[in-house]
């Protein structure tokens, strides 16, 4: 019999991995999991620093959300919500949302991140159609975006590295600068808010607001490498947009659910986005489903004329995904994990800084439970390290070696614990890094 990492190498194809060195590395095979940690074939066990995928937010091994899947799933598995079709789960779960996002009046359900995405750009040029302004269609985005790799969300991501030899990507998709204070920020906090929305001003002028249907944007920036943005970015920036005529569709998929320490990333920033899509967080990953959210008012016109909606997913709102959300959610607002998630939060953000005491370690920053340890070849210069160097790798293995699970880059370490996360998890979890950290530079 070949062993699981002989049939891995054999078979499994790894997304975001490095082929090569996943042919000499092969594959770390996690088992099982019981709140913040995990544990591997050879029985042992992880802190999961990145709660999977930054999704498992209730933490791992909740058997009321087997329960809840394998009730529905017997029950009825599946009917789909095309052609006025519905099932209990779908319906409840879209008043549930309303709930939660009391700016929106209707969800369409999705299996992922992508998806949301790919539905909320084609909602707002169908929205603008609906307006006889068919030639509103271009899509503002930021450099150090991640909203997906399907085509249309894959043209809105801001990383080269996601582009690169996958073209052609689709035309309409404009980058603007992140809010990226560490490289980018000239001056005072204030400045650099201002110096962010001229741009933006200036990019709406040179294309014509006529021209663009939405800005999409992560309310924190998390694959670009956890962007925080500053103080006042937000408030100036969605008020601007407003003024066009240009929709704003917030990215939840990683800030929704508590990830920021409120439920959503706009109430941790005070705004409220005509659209806004979800994933991860809904169903705690335990199945896959996605959601956009809409405002009353975009409803109201995208459901006036006499004609079908040609877009769906044959999974959008899934009846066992829908009942895992619902059970979700639940135990989301009973437990009080939002309220976790912003206590240790502050807890993660302060006990990093310490790190910053390290040599290589640039910055750290964060917002809740999403952080960021940026690490780079010199303080001064902030010249990061030369890919050849391996830096993603060494971390990789430094880390893992110390029992913990967080996304290792060359420019860093992503880090996104389950939101149930306690105190004393949250200081083994930076010691374990620091030691990680210093032994990779001793090295
Ligand atoms: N948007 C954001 C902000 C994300 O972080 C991700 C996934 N990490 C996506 C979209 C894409 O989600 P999915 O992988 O479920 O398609």
């Amino acid at each position: 019999m070949p062993s699981l990492t002989e049939l891995d190498l054999a078979h499994l194809f790894h997304p975001v991995t490095n082929l090569k060195r996943h042919r000499e590395l092969g594959p770390l095979i996690l088992v099982e999991g019981r709140g913040v940690r995990v544990r591997d074939e050879a029985g042992r066990w992880y802190l999961d620093g990145f709660a999977g995928l930054w999704n498992v937010n209730l933490g791992h091994g909740r058997e009321e959300l087997a329960q809840a899947a394998a009730e529905q799933m017997r029950q009825l598995a599946f009917q789909p919500t095309f052609f006025g079709l519905a099932t209990p789960p779908a319906i409840e779960l879209a008043a549930e949302l309303a709930e939660w996002l009391p700016h929106h009046s209707h969800f369409q359900f999705t299996s992922g991140g992508a998806e949301s995405n790919e539905t909320a750009i084609k909602v707002a040029r169908y929205y603008w159609a609906q307006l006889d302004k068919p030639e509103k269609v271009k899509i503002l985005s930021r450099r150090m975006a991640y909203h997906g790799i399907a085509m249309g969300a894959l043209a809105a991501t801001g990383i080269p590295a996601y582009h690169q030899d996958f073209g052609p990507i689709p035309p309409g998709f404009i980058h603007l600068s992140p809010p990226y204070a560490y490289r980018q920020a000239r001056g005072s906090e204030e400045e650099f808010v201002k110096a962010l929305a001229e741009e933006l001003e200036a990019t709406i002028e040179r294309e014509g607001a006529e021209t663009i249907a939405a800005m999409i944007a992560e309310p924190v920036q998390g694959a670009g490498g956890v962007v925080v943005p500053p103080e006042g970015y937000w408030s100036t920036i969605a008020p601007i947009l407003k003024a066009h005529q240009i929709l704003l569709i917030a990215d939840e998929v990683i800030t929704g659910f508590g990830r920021t320490g409120r439920n959503f990333g706009q109430e941790t920033y005070g705004i409220q986005a005509d659209l806004t899509t979800m994933a991860k967080g809904i169903t705690s990953g335990y199945v896959p489903l996605g959601a956009v959210g809409v405002r009353p008012s975009i409803y109201e016109v995208i459901s006036a004329p006499d004609r079908t909606f040609m877009h769906g997913f044959t999974y959008s709102g899934h009846p066992v995904a829908c009942a895992v959300a619902l059970a979700n959610l639940e135990l989301l607002k009973r437990e009080g994990v939002t309220e976790n998630a912003r206590a240790r939060g502050e807890e993660l953000v302060s006990k990093l800084k310490s790190l910053e005491a390290l040599p290589h370690v640039g910055e750290t920053r964060g917002k809740g439970l999403m952080a960021f340890i940026e690490v780079v070849e010199d303080k001064t210069s902030k010249k990061p390290f030369d890919p050849s160097f391996g830096l993603a790798y060494r971390l990789q293995k430094a880390t893992r070696e110390r029992g913990v699970i967080v996304r290792c880059q060359d420019s860093g370490i992503a880090i996104a614990p389950p939101l149930v996360i306690r105190q004393e998890e949250v200081d083994e979890l930076v010691n374990a890094l620091g030691e990680a950290l210093e032994a990779v530079f001793r090295a």
